[in-house]
């Protein structure tokens, strides 16, 4: 068993997931923000804009960079630029 730093809240866990339980549904409830974002914005001008994401979703940049690693948005990641978040 290996002890987890939380990526959100900082607590340690045991779990080979990136957040604790405490911090899952928070997790789940921003992906589903970006899904709706990525739904809603498909055909905005400012759509591949990382800043807009942020401000539309208001998911920290390094949730949303946590985000788009996963497969699930492995199309829009790679046309939202070079993972440069920051
Ligand atoms: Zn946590």
């Amino acid at each position: 068993m290996n002890f987890n730093k939380c990526c959100r809240c900082g607590c340690f866990f045991v779990s080979e997931n990136a957040v604790c339980p405490n911090c899952e549904q928070k997790d789940q409830l921003e992906i589903n923000r970006l899904k709706n974002y990525i739904e809603e914005n498909v055909n905005g001008t400012n759509f591949y804009n990382i800043d807009n994401v942020i401000s539309c979703t208001g998911i920290t940049p390094n949730n949303l960079n946590r985000f788009l690693a996963q497969d699930q948005f492995s199309d829009f990641a790679s046309q939202i630029g070079n993972g440069n978040l920051n």
